[in-house]
């Protein structure tokens, strides 16, 4: 298979995603964040309020609110395997806003308890959201994908930096964690014998 076709087979699956969550939220709507007015407020207030230690607001990080998806403005250009883990992980938001409606996920995840160090919902959110990227980096780069340290030191950052207001320093919990989402992997397909590249996924 070539690289063209794979990078077809590729933007298939993602888009056979966004089919499936339009069926699952009719009212879905996946919208650019620079040109929402409170996208472009919160990444002022986030800056403020981390004292400079968040500024990929707008430029590196996709952000579900209610039945909406906002995406950076480079967004159709990334690569379409990014793009699906993405919107795995956003789709977990999607869920949760159902769930728990837009206030009461506005005031969990924000507020509780503390808006910046310990927040223990917003980690419980984005534990959920993480794990489920977990598991597509697994499906569309192989299993070992999410077992390598940097994949990993990555996500574990997500909890214990700046990006999300330290939401979670507990550094030994989040590893055990990590863990069990990794023991929780489903088995690797039966080997296709070896081949060229990062394993593909299906
Ligand atoms: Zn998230």
């Amino acid at each position: 298979m070539g690289p063209d076709e794979r990078h077809a087979r590729h933007e298939r699956r993602y888009q056979e995603l966004v089919d499936e969550l339009r069926g699952e939220f009719p009212r879905l709507r996946i919208v650019n964040k620079a040109t929402s007015r409170l996208h472009r407020a919160i990444h002022h207030g986030l800056r403020v309020l981390t004292l400079g230690g968040m500024t990929a607001y707008l430029d590196g990080y996709q952000t579900t609110i209610g039945r909406t998806i906002y995406v950076t403005a480079d967004w159709d250009d990334r690569d379409p395997r990014e793009r699906y883990c993405t919107l795995r992980h956003e789709a977990v938001h999607l869920r949760q806003f159902r769930r728990f409606t837009l206030p009461g996920m506005a005031f969990l995840y924000l507020f509780l308890p503390l808006p910046l160090g310990v927040a223990y919902f917003r980690a419980r959110f984005e534990m959920a959201a993480y794990e489920e990227s977990i598991r597509a980096a697994a499906a569309v780069y192989g299993p070992e994908h999410p077992r390598r340290a940097g994949y990993r030191a990555h996500v574990l950052r997500q909890f214990t930096g700046p990006s999300y207001g330290w939401m979670w320093p507990f550094r030994g919990a989040l590893e055990r964690w990590y863990d069990g989402v990794l023991a929780r992997l489903p088995p690797a397909a039966p080997a296709a014998g070896p081949g060229p590249g990062p394993t593909e996924g299906r």
